[in-house]
């Protein structure tokens, strides 16, 4: 496995990390606790994303930054293309939507990802001050949203994040699985 960190992942878990939103941080605000037709909707389109990482022979994972309707920045898993340990998904679309903004913060803005959040990209959606993260298969080798570290959801933390998880987590799920079946 070229990365050691995404791995086969399974899981119909719903977690909901319970947080306030962010004084200021409303505008976008999807709202509700429970995944609804707007969410599926740019799930879908990170999962289209994560098919690009898969044609390029990087583990499937695809990200996008969504404010009041708007793609803000997208991308996918490219750390091996761009010789870049810091190139996940969720990197590559903050990075894009912090430029296309003018801003390295991001209020009001939520992040779709089609994998559970790792350590690094969890201390990164929180410094950029994302509102709302919702992903879609949960990762037990190295997700941060609870599985294995519990950064998102964490209280130490000044900033919270909403987090919903499971969104069309099958359909995430399979890619990877068939991504690392291909590899073995
Ligand atoms: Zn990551």
């Amino acid at each position: 496995m070229p990365l050691g960190l995404r791995h086969n992942t399974l899981g119909e878990r719903r977690f909901v990390g319970v947080a306030c939103i962010p004084r200021g941080h409303d505008a976008g605000w999807i709202g509700g606790d429970l995944d609804n037709d707007v969410d599926k909707y740019w799930m879908a389109h990170a999962l289209r994303l994560a098919d690009e990482a898969e044609a390029l022979g990087e583990v499937p994972v695809g990200a996008l930054l969504v404010r009041e309707g708007e793609i803000l920045g997208e991308g996918w898993n490219r750390p091996i293309q761009s010789h870049d340990p810091t190139a996940h998904a969720e990197i590559v679309a903050l990075r894009a939507g912090a430029i296309r903004l003018g801003n390295y913060r991001l209020p009001g803005t939520t992040l779709y990802v089609t994998l559970e959040p790792c350590a690094m990209c969890s201390g990164a959606i929180i410094h950029a001050r994302i509102a709302r993260v919702v992903y879609g298969a949960t990762d037990p080798r190295a997700g941060a949203a609870g599985s294995v570290f519990d950064i998102l959801t964490g209280e130490r933390l000044n900033h919270r994040v909403q987090v919903l998880g499971g969104v069309e987590s099958g359909e995430a799920a399979s890619r990877l699985q068939r991504f690392f079946k291909a590899r073995r």
